[in-house]
């Protein structure tokens, strides 16, 4: 039986301690982290995720400036936009909440966001750096993950890895964080034959796919580490992940839940990132956790 890894609990610990860092800063200072967020259109579940990044944004301390879009917004007046909040000293970090609605070019979007202030870690200049194994602002829900294994020890250097999926947002910058720190990285994606082989293969599987129960317990070796980053959410509203994860905890030595392990994290890394952009912008220290 695996152990849980707990992704409300380590969360919760990196929260509380930039919480102390920002309540310092105020005092001192009387400065607090800005992030802003765009939203466009009306998707519910990028409301949903926004309200989530608010709800942590006022809890930690941080102004958070919430730019709600209606949909049909052109492209010129959201790049204007976030022109606007590049040029803005009182505003450290900007998110562009996507998907964006078919219409636009989130590319040239994302692009747009100065990478000082890139708090996704999406502008290609930030992904650059990651690429290249420079220091750089990293994509939260990877980061988290790194977080994670760090927290249980969970040794990265020699092992095989597999990352089923590749989305530029999960499966990619986990695979360069992965390969700095010296594991065998497999990218497998819906092209990729014979998953169940590479599956097999890994000491480390993450599956980032938004396919419910992907992984069965006979893809997956025995005491091997599953991350699951998969979120579906079923016709009886549940949440589900890729893993079968009644099945596959039997045979794991590790095992994230969902709802609740890499979730939590993906949020507590956007307020890290969001400190540690105002710190570099402000010259204060960065947080350690
Ligand atoms: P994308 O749709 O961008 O990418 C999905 C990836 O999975 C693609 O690379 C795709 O392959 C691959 N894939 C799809 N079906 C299969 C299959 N049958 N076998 C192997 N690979 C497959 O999704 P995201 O990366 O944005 O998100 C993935 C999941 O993670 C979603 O459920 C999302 O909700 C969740 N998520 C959770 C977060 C959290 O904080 N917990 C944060 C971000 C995402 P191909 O490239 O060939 O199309």
């Amino acid at each position: 039986m695996a152990v849980i890894i707990d992704g409300k609990k380590a969360s919760g610990e990196i929260l509380r301690f930039l919480q102390l860092m920002v309540a310092d800063i105020k005092l001192k200072h009387n400065i607090a982290p800005t992030l802003a967020v765009i939203l466009v259109g009306d998707d519910p579940a990028s409301k949903v995720y926004v309200s989530k990044k608010e709800e942590m944004a006022k809890k930690i301390g941080f102004n958070s400036l919430m730019i709600n879009l209606p949909d049909g917004t052109g492209q010129k007046e959201i790049a204007e936009k976030i022109e606007e909040l590049n040029q803005d000293d009182e505003v450290n970090a900007i998110l562009v909440q996507l998907p964006l609605p078919d219409y636009l070019d989130s590319h040239a979007l994302i692009n747009g966001i100065s990478p000082m202030k890139d708090v996704d870690g999406f502008t290609p200049y930030n992904f650059g750096l990651l690429a290249t194994g420079k220091e750089s602002v990293v994509p939260c829900t990877a980061l988290g993950i790194m977080k994670l294994l760090e927290e249980y020890n969970i040794q990265l250097a020699g092992k095989n890895v597999t990352i089923v999926g590749r989305s530029n947002i999960v499966g990619k910058p986990l695979a360069h964080l992965m390969m700095a720190k010296n594991a065998t990285v497999t990218v497998a994606h819906s092209k990729t034959e014979n998953l169940k082989e590479h599956t097999l293969n890994a000491d480390i599987l993450v599956c980032a796919t938004g396919k419910k129960h992907l992984i069965t317990s006979d893809m997956v070796k025995e005491g091997a580490v599953v991350i699951d980053v998969g979120i579906t959410r079923g016709e009886d509203g549940k949440l589900a992940g890729d893993v079968d994860y009644e099945n596959v905890k039997e045979k794991a030595s590790f095992i994230t839940p969902v709802p609740g392990g890499v979730g939590p994290m993906t949020i507590a890394m956007l307020a890290y990132n969001t400190y540690k952009l105002f710190a570099i912008q402000k010259a204060f220290p960065e947080g350690s956790k």
